[in-house]
């Protein structure tokens, strides 16, 4: 009898033999600045944890607090079973910190964008798409069975070029742009497209996972960031970056958030967000709205990090927010780099292709409020010495 499955075995030979194939590593720890990782203490440059919340005291109380209050599960879809107080008071926390009339949760911002974007086009439609979208946004357009056109990444002029020579051969189009771009750090010229959108009479949305929390005055987003309250039709966003949680969430228009109600799918067919997922939203949004000293030390770590990183001779590529990436090149060199990191206490994950381009490997640095100095400071320190001996840097 053969195997019907020897083409896995090739296939992962090819991702070993690439650099490309992905080792997991195992914490034992909550995250933080500092983790044990595969039983080794290690400085955490790898997690979305921006604002430190995902082990926050007053967040894990208030997850706590609601099981005992609640229990854990949500019991069903939310049409079906009904939905708790604690959902709706969440759907609500979220339309006011961004400042939009409505929002509706997801489990998370992968199922929000398998949600939202087939709800809103179909076959006779087209989606303007950034080149270089999320993984979540690619999958949610092909799922709406809608034409996928790509303009040059964040370029609004390419854009305005493409809805010109295509938009009349469709009965909608929808213009589609990550707020941050997660691999690069880079941020969309928002208030461009939604120009070229207005123009020409195309829905607009923006995929704010990596700016919640992050931009805009205390973390309200990149609609807060471009002051584009009210003109942006649909912003998703995501719970499992700043927020410290899990979850995720359509926010704009009301009637948008209505539709989604009746006609987002993962909505309808997968349940809620758990108990303690949604109370600690909750606790994260009440952090956020009494203080920005979170998103303010966030962002004075990534400019010192950033700074000090250049300096050593490094190439940051063309970050303007707490993402840094490290260009190395070839995804071997990245993997190396990543190692010898590890070895020297330092957990930053090499990245590759397909999340990035082929000969634009790199190590990912994600900055965090919970970095003390210190810790930046060793973590700089671990970069020059790999640095050297790989002669990346002199
Ligand atoms: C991380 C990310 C998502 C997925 O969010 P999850 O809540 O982790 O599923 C979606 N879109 C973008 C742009 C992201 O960076």
């Amino acid at each position: 009898m053969t195997d019907k499955l020897t083409w896995i075995d090739e296939e992962l030979q090819n991702l070993r033999d690439g650099g490309l194939y992905n080792k997991i590593r195992t914490l034992g720890s909550p995250q933080g600045a500092w983790l044990v990782v595969d039983g080794a203490k290690a400085l955490n440059f790898c997690s979305n944890n921006y604002l430190g919340l995902a082990n926050h005291p007053r967040v894990v109380a208030a997850a706590k607090k609601a099981m005992g209050q609640y229990g854990v599960g949500p019991g069903a879809v939310r049409t079906i079973a009904g939905t708790m107080d604690l959902h709706v008071k969440l759907d609500k926390r979220l339309a006011e910190f961004k400042g939009v009339e409505s929002a509706i949760t997801f489990q998370s911002g992968f199922t929000a964008n398998m949600g939202v974007i087939p709800a809103l086009v179909g076959k006779e439609d087209a989606i303007f798409s950034d080149e270089l979208n999320h993984a979540s946004i690619i999958d949610g357009s092909r799922l709406s069975g809608a034409t996928i056109i790509r303009y040059a990444h964040c370029n609004a002029a390419d854009l305005e070029k493409q809805l010109q020579e295509q938009r009349t051969d469709f009965r909608r189009s929808l213009v589609i742009s990550d707020g941050v771009f997660s691999m690069d750090g880079d941020v969309a010229p928002l208030d461009k497209i939604y120009e070229v959108a207005k123009d020409f009479d195309a829905l607009l949305m923006v995929d704010d996972a990596h700016g919640e929390g992050v931009l805009g005055r205390g973390g309200r987003g990149i609609v807060d960031h471009f002051d584009l309250h009210g003109k942006v039709d649909v912003e998703v966003g995501t719970m499992s970056k700043a927020f410290g949680v899990m979850g995720g969430v359509v926010a704009g228009n009301p009637k948008v958030v209505e539709w989604l109600h009746q006609r987002g799918r993962p909505f309808l067919f997968s349940s809620a967000m758990t108990v303690p997922d949604v109370a600690a939203c909750l606790e994260a949004i009440a952090i956020l709205e009494e203080s920005t000293e979170l998103v303010d030390k966030l962002w004075a770590n990534a400019d010192y990090f950033k700074a000090e990183m250049k300096y050593l001779g490094f190439d940051t590529g063309k970050s303007v927010t707490p993402i840094t990436p490290v260009m190395l090149g070839e995804a071997p060199l990245a993997q190396q780099f990543s190692r010898e990191l590890f070895e020297a206490g330092v957990f930053a994950m090499a990245i590759g292709f397909p999340t990035v381009p082929r000969g634009k490997a790199r190590i990912r640095v994600m900055i965090s409020a919970a970095h003390s100095k210190d810790d930046l400071d060793q973590g700089l320190e671990a970069f020059a010495k790999v640095g050297r001996t790989l002669g990346v840097i002199a």
